[in-house]
Formats: C-alpha cells, sequence, structure tokens
C-alpha cells in the first residue's frame, strides 16, 4: 500500500492559496511544519503549525538564508522508507519522515525583471527551498513535492481519493514538474550572473531572456496547427505578466494551438493602444479589424465592420476590463474562439458563459513597455534566433509639401501600429482610429493595396480620405498610386527606397501627405 501522507512542510514565498491548503490539509489530520513567514501567517489564521526551527532544535539564522538546511529536515525527505538502515538512522537522531513538501521558490526572477539592484537579486536566490525541492523529488517513491501553487488543487484530489496517500504517477510527474522548476530557476540565476559579469556597470537591465530559458509543458493539444500534426504549448518559466502564456483561461473548452498563436498575435497588438480603448480581431494570424473608440462596446463595432466575414470564428483581444455590454455584443453577434483582455467582470463573464466554447482569457495587467525579448523559429534542421520587433518607429518625418492634418496624423500612427502585426506585405487603410480595409500577406506590394482596397469596398467601407500604412518601402510609385487611386490622403511608410524621390513627388502630384518612419516592420 502506499503510504500515507501524515507531516507536510509548507515553505512559500508566493502565498496566494496557503491558508485553503492549510484548511484542506488539517482537516485531514496531516500535521503542519513550517518557516518563519509561512509559519506566522498560518498562526495567523488560527492554525497550529510547528516552526521549522522546533522540528530542527536550530533557530533560523543569518536574515533567513539557513532555515530549513539541516538533517532533521532533509533526513526526513531523504530517508527511503521501509529501510531498516535509514529507519535506524532516523530513530537514533530523532528525525521524522516528512511526507508531503509544498515550495514555492523566493522570486528571483521577478526581482530581477523589475530591475532591482545587485544586491537585492542576490538576496532572492533561494538556497534552502531548491535543496528541500530536489531532496523530496529524489524521493519521490514516498514523498509529495508541489513546487506550483496551481496544483494545490490536483493535491487535494488525489488526497481525497485515496484516504491521504497520491498515486505514484502523481509523484513521479510531481517530482519531474520539481526538477524542471529549480532547473529553470538556476538558469535564470545563471543568466542573470552572465548579462552582470559581461556588463561594464555591473548591472544587467531587464531580464536576458536568452535560449537557454527553460520551458515546462503547458498544454498538451489536440492536434497541431492541422489535425494530423501533434501539439503542445510550452511555458517559460517566468511568462512576462500580461502574454498569452501567463494568461488565466475563466471559461471555455481547451486552447488548441491556433488558438494560442491567434491569441498571442491579437494581445500583442492591441498592447500598442494605451489611451483609448481598443479592440484587435484577429484570424489566421493576422488582424482583420483593429479600433480604438470612446467605449469598448464601439471599438469592437468598429473593429468587427472592418471585416464582419472574416471576423467569423475570430480571436478578439481588448485592451481594458471587459464589460457586460462589450461582452454581450459579441456573443449575440457572432462565432468567437477566444476573447482575452486584461480583466473580465462579473457579468461580462456570466454574459460570455451562455456560449459554452467561447474560450475566455483573463491576462492581467501588462507593463506599459515590453522588456526586451528574443523569438525563435525552427528551419529544417536550425534555428533562427531574433529579438522580438518591440520598437515602433525611428522618426516620423513628413516627406511631402503637404503636411498630414492632425486627423491624419492620428490615423497614420494608428495604422502604422497595426501594419507592424499584419504578415508582410501589408497595407493597411484606416479612418477615424478604425482600420478598414487591411491587406495582409501578400506577395507583391501592390496587390496587398489593391486587396485591401477591395475588402474595404466589399465591407461597404469608403477608403475616400483615408490615412494608409506600409510596412516597408514602396519600391515603385504604384503601389503608392494604387492606394491613392483607392481614395487615401495620407500614407505612412519606411522610406529607404533607391526611388524614393520618383515615389514622393508621385504622392506631391497626388497632393498627399507623407510621412517615412526609418523603420521596416516585416512580418513573416
Ligand atoms: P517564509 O516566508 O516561510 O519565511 O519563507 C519561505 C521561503 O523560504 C520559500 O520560498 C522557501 O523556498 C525558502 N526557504 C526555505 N528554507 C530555506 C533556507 O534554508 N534558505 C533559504 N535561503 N531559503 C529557504
Amino acid at each position: 500500500p502506499e503510504p500515507r501522507i501524515r507531516r507536510a512542510l509548507i515553505s512559500l514565498s508566493d502565498k496566494s492559496g496557503l491558508e485553503d491548503l492549510a484548511h484542506a490539509l488539517v482537516e485531514r489530520n496531516i500535521e503542519l511544519i513550517s518557516t518563519g513567514g509561512t509559519a506566522a501567517k498560518l498562526k495567523g489564521a488560527g492554525f497550529a503549525v510547528t516552526d521549522v526551527a522546533d522540528v530542527t532544535g536550530f533557530p533560523e539564522i543569518m536574515d533567513g538564508r539557513v532555515k530549513t538546511l539541516h538533517p532533521k529536515v532533509h533526513g526526513g525527505l531523504l530517508g527511503v522508507r521501509g529501510n531498516p538502515v535509514h529507519a535506524a538512522a532516523a530513530d537514533e537522531h530523532e528525525i521524522t519522515p516528512i511526507d508531503l513538501l509544498v515550495v514555492n521558490l523566493y522570486p528571483f526572477e521577478q526581482t530581477v525583471a523589475k530591475d532591482a539592484g545587485y544586491d537585492e537579486c542576490v538576496e532572492n536566490i533561494d538556497i534552502g527551498g531548491p535543496a528541500m525541492i530536489r531532496a523530496a523529488a529524489k524521493n519521490h517513491a514516498a514523498v509529495t513535492v508541489v513546487v506550483d501553487n496551481a496544483d494545490f488543487a490536483e493535491l487535494l484530489q488525489e488526497l481525497a481519493a485515496h484516504g491521504n496517500r497520491t498515486t505514484p504517477a502523481f509523484r513521479k510527474r510531481l517530482a519531474a514538474k520539481a526538477y524542471a522548476r529549480t532547473a529553470a530557476y538556476d538558469a535564470a540565476i545563471s543568466n542573470w550572473l552572465g548579462a552582470v559579469a559581461n556588463s561594464p556597470d555591473g548591472h544587467a537591465t531587464g531580464y536576458p531572456p536568452t535560449y537557454t530559458t527553460q520551458y515546462r509543458k503547458a498544454i498538451d493539444m489536440r492536434y497541431g496547427e492541422n489535425p494530423h500534426q501533434s501539439g503542445a504549448f510550452y511555458v517559460a518559466s517566468a511568462p512576462a505578466p500580461g502574454t498569452v502564456s501567463s494568461a488565466r483561461q475563466v471559461l471555455g473548452k481547451d486552447l488548441s494551438y491556433n488558438n494560442v498563436a491567434d491569441s498571442d498575435a491579437a494581445l500583442e497588438c492591441v498592447k500598442s493602444f494605451a489611451e483609448r480603448p481598443a479592440c484587435v480581431i484577429v484570424k489566421h494570424a493576422n488582424p482583420c479589424g483593429v479600433a480604438e473608440a470612446d467605449t469598448l462596446e464601439a471599438a469592437y463595432d468598429l473593429a468587427y465592420r472592418t471585416d464582419p466575414e472574416s471576423a467569423f470564428g475570430g480571436i478578439i483581444a481588448f485592451n481594458r476590463e471587459l464589460d457586460v455590454k462589450t461582452a454581450k455584443a459579441i456573443v449575440e453577434r457572432q462565432f468567437v474562439e477566444v476573447i482575452l483582455a486584461p480583466s473580465v467582470s462579473d457579468d461580462a463573464r456570466a454574459a460570455v458563459a451562455v456560449k459554452k466554447y467561447v474560450r475566455l482569457m483573463e491576462t492581467g495587467a501588462w507593463p506599459p513597455a515590453a522588456a526586451p525579448r528574443r523569438e525563435m523559429r525552427t528551419v529544417a534542421g536550425g534555428l533562427l534566433v531574433q529579438d522580438t520587433d518591440l520598437a515602433l518607429y525611428d522618426r516620423l518625418e513628413v516627406v511631402t509639401k503637404r503636411q498630414p492634418t492632425a486627423a491624419e496624423m492620428a490615423d497614420l500612427l494608428f495604422a502604422w501600429k497595426v501594419a507592424k502585426f499584419v504578415k508582410s506585405n501589408a497595407i493597411v487603410y484606416v479612418k477615424g482610429r478604425a482600420t478598414i480595409g487591411i491587406g495582409a500577406g501578400q506577395m507583391s506590394r501592390v496587390n496587398a493595396s489593391r486587396i485591401a482596397a477591395i475588402k474595404a469596398e466589399m465591407a461597404g467601407l469608403d477608403i475616400k480620405g483615408s490615412a494608409v500604412a506600409s510596412d516597408a518601402f514602396f519600391p515603385f510609385p504604384d503601389g503608392l498610386l494604387s492606394a491613392a487611386e483607392a481614395g487615401a490622403t495620407a500614407v505612412i511608410q519606411p522610406g529607404g527606397s533607391m526611388r524614393d524621390a520618383d515615389v514622393i513627388a508621385a504622392a506631391d502630384e497626388k497632393g498627399l501627405a507623407m510621412v517615412f518612419t526609418g523603420m521596416r516592420h516585416f512580418r513573416h
């Protein structure tokens, strides 16, 4: 028979869910041992808990640097159950088995990510925590080790289902996760220290996201991009806040491979807009509607109107809390795969819940500026690595005789922000801070321009008086002329073509206002 869990050691930096866990364990007559802060919190909540110092007979010393590093703890975790020699040693040294270890580590990654000073980062290197985690994981034949508060619920289910026992399969899975966590933790420390060692002032700014970042499997998908491909979602050990990797799914079916990819595209795009409520609708990795307005509902409505046909079955991301009006407007009007927002009001959640399948994701707030990061894609037999395109423009230079009006300028910037997230070749028409035609993923810029205009017409939108963005320069005047013919009056593009002079002359002849950004945004 599996050993029953009698004693648990809990040592948590992130104490969310601690009291509920302790409550459930105490109800199951499991004795609790805890380190300083954790024990204090539990005692404050009225729990009977033994201090680690009382187990070891040794106080926590050196600002907590040494608290659980003691044979009474490590013997309790490592002793092989049923081994007479180990049992004799335990007897002789008064070591009592610890059957369950619940630890999460000092928040080293978060400390580095918030750009803390060197001393604070060093102080947030957990020593005793990883030691206990590794010990418990090694002894997973008998010991259950939890390193992630998200696993509390499953732990309690196991204990309930098996009379205070856990299954070997569960313990093995948790042990594997435990080693993944300590490996990722040490990798994070090594990355940071390496960056510190290489920086002239000894201060590593931001978190250096190198390709040695560790990932853990978060979702085993039913399939990949297509049903005959297998697929899974791996999440970085410390994903940035407000990303698809750190988002919480509050409703709906399991996320598919394409859901995750498109959610990322929609969410990263909507982050370009901060001042006003904004909405991005993505389909097949491309925005098919983007708008900004005074209310979220109005932003959604405008985004939807860009291309109702494509919006069907799309992914919708917002930059404000999802309110009930907007939620209702969506589910009453269209089929939607995923809705993402920093937060979701209770009644909005209830409104979405009416549609059983809709996946609702709460991302939490995101920082105003994303930390530099790298991205990877594989090619046959290799890996391409690059810095993520987080910049917007190098300059905003009016190159035509005519200056854009204030309204045109606002639309130009809006179109430029959207074009950055549209697959190349990208042409984006915008009027009144809403897209009216998007041409994506074309091999020719002229065709991207034509398609954007055709789509606007199909949606019953008028391009006349719109602003247009091109993700890369117009190599010839023809692309620009096609946009002007369609009715655009202002243009934004990187510039830098050999024939810039011709393109500018063509713009002047048509009375267009044109802005150069000095920065290209290919996206493939
Ligand atoms: P508490 O808030 O309970 O005082 O501390 C909880 C944290 O202490 C956990 O993150 C745990 O990993 C960490 N911890 C436990 N034992 C030790 C130790 O001996 N040394 C260090 N540096 N950290 C420890």
